[in-house]
This record gives C-alpha cells, sequence and structure tokens, in this order.
C-alpha cells in the first residue's frame, strides 16, 4: 500500500504514517479523502492474517510480535525485495492459544472428571464445570475425557 505523503510502499499503512509522519490514522484518511472505514493495511496482509478472529486472537506479545514482523516486511519492500509477510505471527498466535487451552483444561479435568465419570450428562457437566458442551465434545476426541458409553433402550415388545 502507498503512502501519500512519502510515496513508499508500506503493509501496514497505520503504523508507518504515524512514526514517520506523526500522522494518526484518521487524519490521514480525512486529509487523503479515504473512506474512514477503509483500513490503511494490504489486501495482502489482511488475506494473509485470514480471520478477524484471528486476529482477535492475539495477545499482547503477538501483536507486538506482528508488529516486528511488519517493520521487517517493511524494510524488505523499500529494497525492492519480495516481502515475506509474517508467516510465523500466525502461528504464534495459536501457539499462544494451545498453551492458554492446555492450561484451562488442566485446570478443568481434575473436578469434571469426577462427574464425568459418574455420568452426569454433558450439558451438565458443562453447566457446572463452566466449559462449553464443544470444548467438552473435543476433549473427548482429543483423548482426554473418556468416551461415554452410549445407552441404547430398546423397548421390551415381547412382554
Ligand atoms: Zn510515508
Amino acid at each position: 500500500m502507498e503512502c501519500k505523503e512519502c510515496g513508499k510502499q508500506y503493509i501496514l499503512l497505520s503504523n508507518h504514517v504515524l512514526k514517520a509522519h506523526g500522522i494518526k490514522p484518521d487524519d490521514y484518511r480525512r486529509k487523503h479523502n479515504i473512506p474512514l472505514m477503509q483500513p490503511l493495511a494490504d489486501d495482502e496482509l489482511r488475506n494473509h492474517l485470514s480471520s478477524k478472529a484471528q486476529i482477535r486472537a492475539l495477545t499482547t506479545e503477538g501483536v507486538a510480535h506482528i508488529r516486528r514482523m511488519l517493520a521487517t516486511c517493511d524494510r524488505q519492500a523499500q529494497t525492492g525485495k519480495k516481502r515475506d509477510l509474517p508467516e510465523c505471527s500466525v502461528e504464534h498466535c495459536h501457539v499462544k492459544n494451545e498453551k492458554k487451552s492446555a492450561s484451562f483444561r488442566e485446570r478443568k479435568l481434575p473436578a469434571l472428571l469426577v462427574d464425568w465419570n459418574n455420568g452426569m450428562s454433558i450439558r451438565d457437566v458443562s453447566l457446572k464445570h463452566l466449559v462449553a458442551e464443544v470444548t467438552l465434545r473435543k476433549w473427548v476426541q482429543e483423548g482426554y475425557l473418556p468416551k461415554r458409553k452410549r445407552v441404547y433402550v430398546v423397548a421390551d415388545s415381547a412382554s
């Protein structure tokens, strides 16, 4: 994305205009007649960072990491080299999330397992231990929780 102040290419323009020209992103948009809702980032970058959910999932550390990666990208862009988009930034955020969910699981599992093994329904376990039913099903799939035995009630037609 081209900076209308200096004509250079930047991936995350909002970062650049503030740092290099001391212009707030909204002022930059007003000055250059850019709609206020329009993001000051490359389409390439936005597609790369796939979903908004992922961007939201970034921790403060993750955001700092992306910023560092983008700075490198922008330096590469200045030298005319092919830019390497922050590949590991997204991974970084996945790793963070995995760590977070692992510690959540470790906290919840011991108490929950007792009720689970006593045959409490998924819904009741979910409500009592404040773990989403989807998460519980995932833990079963991943082998952290034993599979529930299905109970088939067969109507006795012989009687
Ligand atoms: Zn500029």
